[in-house]
């Protein structure tokens, strides 16, 4: 029996990379998982039944595109018809686009806001109530050390996750007296496809080749030289989700390698 044991965790963008690591460990501890994101059909499928065999929980999927609220609202009442509860609400899903502001394609912008900050808004809007109801429940983001500080060319995705700084904070205090906390998870560059997708535009943009991006744009900013993996963020996302952790509220937690410190 883990320490989540008969509650459930709904994991948007969870069909990859850090996400896809979150749901895992909140399936290892026993939570049944509510899986969100894009992807191959097959490829989803043995995730999801795979982590239903492994943990001997229950998990199932939604195909919802975020940046469509309506869309947010059908997944939210799945999870809830089929569970009864959404007890952890770990908000995740997020792109990036590289350009300047004067070559940033609107669409874009518009893209990243809606996906990386406002779909966080309508997940939260739509659960809030019955995890304060129960009284206990556990919000947690995926923002970035791009919630704390900025690099250039990246206007919409620093906008984004600061705003998600933002309204961790609040929902921290709304939640507070209602047994339900509200944490951000701010890790440095992770070896994902996300950070991979980046690197042709981040080469285009600085004139750089991959191994100056990767090492002088990339791992230049973390004192420790190493890409965190989505198992230390993973590991972070679990603790915030346990009892331990019950007074950590509206906190940014930094798994930077120091990125930040500077
Ligand atoms: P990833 O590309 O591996 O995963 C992104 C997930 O979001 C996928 O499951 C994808 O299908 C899903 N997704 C994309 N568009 C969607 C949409 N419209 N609707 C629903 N789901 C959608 O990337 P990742 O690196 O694991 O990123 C996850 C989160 O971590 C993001 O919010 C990202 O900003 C953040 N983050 C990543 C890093 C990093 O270095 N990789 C660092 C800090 C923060």
């Amino acid at each position: 029996m883990g320490f989540l044991s008969g509650k459930t965790a709904l994991v948007t963008g969870s069909t990859s990379g850090i996400g896809e690591a979150c749901a895992r460990a909140y399936a290892a501890e026993g939570a049944n998982i509510v899986l969100n994101g894009f992807g191959d059909a097959g490829e989803i499928e043995k995730l999801r039944a795979g982590i239903e065999s492994e943990h001997g929980v229950r998990a199932i999927y939604s195909d919802a595109d975020l940046t469509r609220p309506e869309k947010i609202e059908e997944m939210t009442t799945m999870a809830l018809d089929t569970f009864g509860a959404v007890d952890i609400l770990h908000n995740n899903a997020g792109v990036q686009h590289v350009a300047p502001i004067e070559d940033f394609p609107v669409e874009k912008w518009d893209l990243i806001i809606g996906l990386n900050l406002s779909s966080s808004f309508h997940t939260a809007r739509l659960l809030m109530k019955q995890m304060k109801e129960r009284k206990w429940g556990r919000l947690i983001f995926t923002a970035s050390a791009h919630a704390l500080v900025a690099s250039p060319y990246k206007a919409a995705y620093v906008a984004a996750k600061h705003g998600i700084a933002g309204l961790t904070k609040v929902l921290a205090l709304e939640g507070a007296a209602h047994g339900v906390t509200a944490n951000a998870i701010c890790p440095g560059y992770v070896w994902t496809p996300l950070v991979e997708k980046q690197i042709p535009d981040t080469m285009k943009s600085r004139g750089m080749s991959r191994d100056e991006v990767i090492n002088e744009v990339l791992l230049d900013a973390q004192p420790t030289k190493k890409f965190v993996t989505v198992e230390q963020v993973a590991a972070m996302a679990l603790y915030l989700a346990s009892d331990n952790a019950e007074n950590i509220n509206g906190s940014l937690q930094v798994i930077d390698g120091g990125w930040t410190a500077q």
